[in-house]
């Protein structure tokens, strides 16, 4: 990271101990602040609780002008504006909540220069009345909060926030900062384009992403061989402790639950399919008294806080890198070790993007869904430290970590730079328009319809790869996508792309190695990971 601008950075120092009493910035804070503080746009990407709002309160009060900050949740701008209040900061919020004098009165506030922080629902801010009123007042800096609400693929779509940047010049085009907890790549190439697309100088904003890494949790992927077997061995070794075991299906709950309590392991099941009060039972056992599992399709999790979850197992794959995500991060909330085990198979992926196919989302929904379902597929492939791979989707860099299973086991890598060269070469022939299927036809020289139309089969690609199963093709194109050779482009109906680091291995400037095992795993499956 750049060194921050220090007068500033000082100067919100001061303010981040004196009057919030702090003693230091949390990972991000400082570089997000002095970004800002620079003059320039900020997109910030951290998890729930990861300080998001200091990074535009700060800036807030070492600037003369009133700050704006949109916020879809009434309850959440309440909470903010009662903190800001006991701390002495001249705060309001402008929303249906309030009766129109309230507003009123708020309004006048922020005309004569009595406000430093004026949040605002998205539905308000679109008056042009109100727009108008705020531009008079004067505005130094727009705050958007949980940014995603502007992108469809996410469950929280505002329509509203289609509109910000628009209404940002309508605002006289004050310094802006979107900030959200959602970090799929998708999202947040919506929140470039939506929010900051148009900015009053073209620059585009400066991205951070922070605070992703949960270091307590240890992570491990295993092939799939015999799920209850792998479950048992694994759940037995946690010591009586609480944990998740994700199913894919509710009768996988069940089945595990009744395997795991004739093992003497209490389990409960828990899925949309029980009745409500046996469902709210089991969530109250779980959460009331020590030791036991809970076998649960996704239905579960979502609102529950038990801190001290020891461990998240995944029966099958989950439904991708975000759902992994999110379900490993039930375990050790409260921060003590815990552990995490996923298992995957090949009827799981399948199952997977069949039921990305024949979902009725649309195409491009679908593309983004595919891609996501991809990132999960490469990180169990993963030729190294999981947590970096992992983190590395959500665009955070770190060091190996020493507590993932391959930084621990190691992987048996051998030499694929032979076979990547090919992959890439495919891709490079066919102008980077294609995905892994066709490419991997061609590479095993298929004489299909499409392949004759494009007269791909008079590429000298055309057929090198025979020797190999489609399979290990496949698999070949989630490591090279896995080692960053490749990216696909979701907007080309995901097309594989080149990168730089694909080109030093094209032209034979670098290497690149593979897990063997991995290929391996898909042909003979029941004989264990290598
Ligand atoms: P987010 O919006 O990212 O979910 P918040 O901004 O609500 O997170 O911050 C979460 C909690 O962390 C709040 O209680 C906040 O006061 C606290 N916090 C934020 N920054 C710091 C810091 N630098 N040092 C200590 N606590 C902090
Ligand atoms: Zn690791």
């Amino acid at each position: 990271p750049e060194p921050p601008s220090p007068e500033g950075l000082d100067a919100a120092r001061r303010i981040l101990t004196e009057r919030f009493g702090f003693r230091d910035f949390r990972p991000g804070q400082a570089e997000i602040v002095a970004a800002l503080l620079s003059g320039r746009d900020v997109l910030a990407i951290m998890p729930t609780g990861g300080g998001k709002s200091l990074c535009y309160q700060l800036p807030a009060l070492l600037e003369p002008r009133l700050t704006i900050v949109v916020s879809p949740l009434i309850a959440l701008m309440r909470n903010q504006v009662a903190q800001l209040q006991s701390l002495g900061i001249p705060a309001g919020a402008l929303h249906s909540g309030n009766s129109p004098e309230e507003n009123r009165d708020l309004l006048r506030a922020a005309a004569e220069g009595g406000l430093k922080l004026l949040y605002v629902a998205p539905e308000r801010l679109v008056r042009p009345d109100l727009q108008a009123a705020l531009r008079r007042a004067g505005i130094g800096l727009l705050a958007v909060d949980e940014a995603h609400c502007v992108s469809q693929w996410g469950h929280d779509f505002r329509p509203e926030y289609m509109r910000l940047a628009e209404i940002r010049a309508e605002l006289g085009n004050p310094r802006m900062i979107a900030l959200t907890a959602t970090a799929d790549t998708a999202t947040r190439g919506d929140i470039v384009e939506r929010l900051f697309a148009d900015g009053p100088d073209g620059a585009a904003p400066r991205i951070f992403v922070q605070g992703f890494d949960r270091p307590n949790l240890h992570l491990a992927m295993r092939p799939k061989e015999r799920a209850p077997r792998q479950i048992l061995d694994f759940v037995a070794r946690q010591g009586g402790a609480s944990g998740i075991v994700y199913c894919a299906s509710r009768r996988q709950t069940e089945e595990l639950a009744e395997m795991l309590n004739g093992k003497g392991i209490r389990a409960l099941p828990y899925h949309a399919g029980l009745e409500p009060a046996d469902r709210a039972r089991n969530e109250e056992l779980f959460l009331q008294e020590d030791g036991i599992v809970v076998t649960a399709t996704i239905a579960f999790g979502m609102g529950i806080d038990k801190p001290d979850v020891r461990f998240v197992a995944h029966a099958a794959l989950p439904k991708n890198i975000e759902s992994y995500y999110q379900e490993i991060g039930r375990a050790g909330r409260d921060g003590l070790p815990a552990e995490t085990l996923t298992l995957y198979g090949l009827d799981d992926v399948r199952l997977r993007r069949l039921q990305i196919e024949e979902s009725d989302a649309a195409d491009e929904q679908k593309r983004v869904e595919r891609q996501r379902l991809n990132a999960l597929v490469s990180l169990c492939e993963a030729p190294r430290c999981r947590r970096q791979t992992l983190l590395a989707y959500f665009g955070e860099e770190v060091a190996p970590c020493g507590h993932c299973d391959l930084c621990q086991e190691g992987v048996t890598l051998v030499d694929g730079t032979v076979p990547a060269q090919m992959a890439l070469s495919a891709i490079a022939r066919t102008g980077q328009r294609f995905g892994t299927e066709h490419l991997v036809a061609i590479l095993c020289g298929d004489e299909s319809e499409a392949i004759r139309r494009f007269q791909h089969d008079c590429l000298p690609t055309f057929g090198v790869g025979r020797e190999r199963p489609k399979t290990e093709w496949r698999a070949i194109f989630r490591q090279v996508y896995a080692a960053g050779l490749i990216a696909q482009d979701y907007a080309r109906h995901g097309a594989w792309t080149i990168t730089p680091a694909g080109k030093d291995v094209l032209f034979g400037r670098q290497g690149i190695e593979i897990r063997m095992d991995q290929l391996q795993a898909r042909d003979r499956k029941s004989k264990g990971r290598a």
